[in-house]
Parts: structure tokens; sequence; C-alpha cells
């Protein structure tokens, strides 16, 4: 039973978001909010609109324990699919009165034992907890290329894509070759004049079939009760399976690897191939996987360059090689500012110290989700969540529980603040720095998980290993005010 209840603000309506405000309501907390900047829920699958946008994890893994849905159109769902599957969730668990969209928190600042959030619509409101759900992959990284003011064509990043941009009968440009890239690629092939990729570093893409249909037959047995949750473990126990890959030098990651190396032996063009290899190991940056991609670069309309662009002249792309290729349009899928989260809002905690005071090396926290000297406030999907391995809604909701134990303690009257103390948030970094040099992502590359200060912003232990963190709190690691 819930003695007194504490308001609760939420940053964020994606899939963290969404997790959280589940988890409150099933708890029976109901005085919170849920502020989301976007016109509409889904957070990363909202933002990113770009063509060929879909999920390359299968659909039967990347959704909520709590909503699975039977009938994803395709194995691996598209963009769209995913966002109003996340939006459709929140409707049908009753969050849509507790959400505010196209509203932005301007800042956070804690007094006196609580929050004070501050709106872009000149609002203020208080909370006794706040939770940051507002993801990693959001700010996109827009580098500042010379002469782009003078081109005469159309520039787009794709996580602001705009609609409508015609893409069909088009010479176009793609900076980079992450999995964003290399879908757009595959997607805009077909009807563009013509395709270049600039792909300063290659990267591995491991085929699936990306582009396969669900059956029906499969999705009337999902929506048999005791077989959804069913089939969820085993989603959990495959992916479970890629987490040892990644984490531990074994056969198995070297298996992995061997089939990503055969698979680039697949195109047949020896020039293109060496364009296409990488210089370091397989899985070593996030995996790219696609269907389509090694069929796409093989087409005559393609041209993959293994170079950057030194910057813009009016009629196209100067690449590194100094030759001048013309475009119409030119398509930025560099990737995200990917460590910046929950900037640019202005968060200040206990003592007026700012979370860019707080972060100047780069984010750091406990157990993904506790920040020191800043008392009731929580991160889902915060630093060092496993991007590259673990399902981010079992993270997401593992977390959620997690909060909502506090805030149980706190409705009991256990205390008035909780606040993670700095020798707890060392040992769990000191044992995230210890586990690194055994992951793949450790063996020479470079990547969006390396922070400013040079560590690797991820997950390096099992999923049980999560879930004994996050069971239940360990009051020893944290200080009270009562
Ligand atoms: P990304 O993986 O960070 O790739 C960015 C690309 O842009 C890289 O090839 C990078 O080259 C290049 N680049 C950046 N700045 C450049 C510059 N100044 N000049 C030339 N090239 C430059 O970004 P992303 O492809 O958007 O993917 C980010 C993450 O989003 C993924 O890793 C994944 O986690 C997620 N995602 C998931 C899906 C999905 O299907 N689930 C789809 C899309 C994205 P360098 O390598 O040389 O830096």
């Amino acid at each position: 039973m819930v003695e007194r209840q504490p308001r609760v603000i939420v940053i964020g309506a994606g899939i963290a978001g969404v997790t959280t405000g589940v988890m409150l309501k099933r708890a029976g907390f109901d005085d919170f909010r849920i502020i989301e900047k976007a016109p509409r829920v889904g957070g990363v699958w909202e933002w990113n609109r770009y063509p060929g946008i879909a999920c390359d994890v299968p659909s039967q893994i990347y959704q909520f324990s709590f909503n699975p849905n039977p009938r994803w159109s395709r194995v691996f769902a598209g963009g769209e699919e995913i966002r109003e599957y996340i939006e459709d969730t929140a409707t049908s668990c009753g969050l849509d009165p507790h959400i505010s969209l196209g509203l932005q928190v301007e800042s956070a600042q804690y007094q006196d034992g609580r929050w004070r959030v501050r709106t872009s619509d000149g609002a203020e409101d208080w909370c006794d907890f706040l939770v940051a759900a507002t993801g990693l992959l959001h700010h996109p990284l827009v580098p500042d290329f010379p002469g782009r003011e003078s081109f005469t064509g159309q520039v787009v990043h794709s996580a602001r894509w705009d609609p409508s941009i015609e893409t069909a009968g088009k010479r176009i440009a793609i900076i980079g070759n992450g999995s964003t890239g290399v879908q757009l690629l595959s997607a805009l092939r077909d009807s563009a004049a013509g395709v270049t990729l600039y792909s300063r570093h290659p990267q591995w893409v491991i085929k699936a079939p990306t582009h396969l249909k669900q059956n029906p037959m499969l999705s009337k047995l999902l929506g048999a009760p005791v077989i959804a949750p069913a089939a969820y473990k085993a989603g959990l126990f495959a992916s479970g399976i890629l987490a040892d890959v990644t984490l531990n030098p074994t056969w198995r990651r070297r298996a992995v690897q061997k089939l990503a190396r055969f698979q680039l032996r697949q195109v047949r063009d020896e020039v293109l191939r060496e364009t296409l290899r990488p210089d370091y190991e397989p899985l070593c940056k996030r995996q790219v996987i696609s269907g389509s991609y090694h069929h796409a670069v093989q087409q005559p309309d393609v041209t993959v360059l293994r170079q950057g662009v030194r910057g813009f002249t009016p009629d196209g792309l100067i690449g590194e090689d100094g030759v001048e290729r013309s475009a119409d349009l030119v398509i930025l899928a560099t990737g995200f500012k990917t460590h910046n989260y929950m900037r640019p809002m202005e968060l200040v905690g206990r003592d007026g110290v700012t979370i860019d005071d707080a972060w100047a090396d780069g984010p750091r926290a406990y157990r993904m989700s506790a920040i020191p000297k800043f008392p009731n406030l929580f991160t889902v999907l915060g630093p060092n969540s496993p991007t590259g391995s673990i399902s981010l809604q079992y993270t997401s909701e593992l977390t959620a529980r997690w909060i909502v134990q506090w805030l149980e303690r706190w409705a009991a009257g256990e205390y008035q603040t909780v606040e993670v103390t700095e020798r707890a948030t060392d040992e769990f970094n000191d044992a995230v720095r210890e586990a690194m040099p055994d992951t793949v992502w450790a063996t020479g590359c470079n990547s969006w998980y390396f922070t400013e200060g040079g560590s690797i912003d991820l997950w390096p232990f099992t999923r049980r290993t999560m879930r004994a963190m996050l069971s239940k709190p360990e009051p020893e690691h944290f200080e009270f005010t009562h």
C-alpha cells in the first residue's frame, strides 16, 4: 500500500520513458508527468525517419516484456511500425494523460530536497524525483565541413529527415557508413540517379534477412498466451549469446568474426572488396546488420569511396583525394554526439554542481542510474547502458523497477532524499574499467562507444550481473536525509 505519493517527472517518452511510466503506474504511483519535446511518442524512432529505417534487432526481442506484439509485419520491423508500437503501448497502459508532448525541459534544479523543473513554455513544476530517460542517440553529429553554405543542392542529417525531400532521380552522396548509412544506401539506390558513399572507415557488415516478412502462422502462434512469454525468454537467451560474443574472447566470438569475413568474400570484385574491408576486428564497432548492403554496393550506379570529405563546393563534395564529385542531395549519416545525455538541459544538483561539472571527463554513474551530488535523480538507459549487447527494453524495465523500489521506500517514509556515494560510484566504474579489456569493443577501433575521457561507455557484464545489481536497492551505497 502506498502511504504517501511522490511526485515524479520523467523526461523523454521513448522506450525508457514509456517503460518508466508503466512501472510507476503498476506500482500504484499516479502522480507523474512524462515530458517529451517531440510532437509524438517514440524517442529515437520518432526522430529518425529516413528512408529504409528499420531495426536490425529481431522484433521479438525488441519489444516490451509487458506488451508482447505477436503481429510484427517483418522479422526486423520498420521504424514507423516500432514507433507506433511504443505509442500504442503508452496508450494501452494508460500513460496518455501523463504525457506532455512538444514540451522541452530547459532546466532542472535541486532545491531543498526537491527538483524545480522549467519547461520551454515558461512554466515551472516541482517533483520529488526526477527521472531522465533522455536517450543517447539523440543529438545529431553535424561535422563543420567547409563550403557548406555555397552548396546549391540539399543537405540533411539522417536523424532530422525532411519527408518532403525528393530522392528519385537525384545524384545522392551519403557521408558515413554506420548502420544508418548502410540502410540509406540500400533504400535509395534503386530510384536514385546514382549514390556515392563516403566511407572514411569501412564497417563490417553481417548479413541477415532484414527484409523477411513475419509469417502469419508464426503471428498466430505467438498470439497464444503460453507461447508469447516462452518466445520472449528464448529471445532473451539468444541475446545472452550475443552478449557473450561481445564480452569474452572465446571460439563463439571468433566464429561470428569468421562469418563477417566470409560474407565480405562474397563481394566478387577484388578492388571493391578491399575498399570495403575494415582494418579492425569484426564486432569492434556497433555491428552493422544488413540483408542488402553487399548486393547494393556491387551495382553499377553505386560508388563506394574509402575516404572522408574535405568540404563542399557549389556543385557537390570534394573528397580527401581532392576530387570533386557532383551531388544534388548530401545526406549526413554521420551519427550522434552520444555522450550528451540530458544536455543541453541545465541540470543543477546539490550545492550548485552542474552536470557539465560532474561529467567534465565524460558520463559517470552508478549502475547506469544514479549520480553523486544529484539526489533523487535517476537515469534510465543512462551511462554504460548495454547498447551493444543486451535488450534495451529489458534493461529499461529492470532499471525502472529498481527506481520504483526507491520510491516505495520514500512512500513508506524511510527517507526524504537519496544520493549515491562517490565511493560506490567509483567502485562500479572501476569494475567496468577492469572488465573492458576482454570485450571486443576494446580491440582497436574508434567508435561512438568511446567517451571524451577515453573510456568505453557500455555494459561489460552479463545480463545476470545486471539483474543482480538492479534487483533491489543496496542502501549501503547511498546516503539519505530524513
Ligand atoms: P555511426 O555508427 O556513429 O556512424 C557514423 C558514420 O559517419 C561513420 O562511418 C563515421 O566515420 C562517419 N563520419 C562521422 N563524421 C564524419 C566526418 N566528419 N567525415 C566523414 N565521415 C564521418 O552512426 P549511425 O550510422 O547513425 O549509427 C549510430 C547508432 O545508431 C548505431 O551504431 C546503432 O546503435 C544505432 N542505429 C541502429 C539502427 C538499427 O537498425 N537498430 C539503425 C541505425 C542506427 P568514422 O567511422 O570514420 O568515424
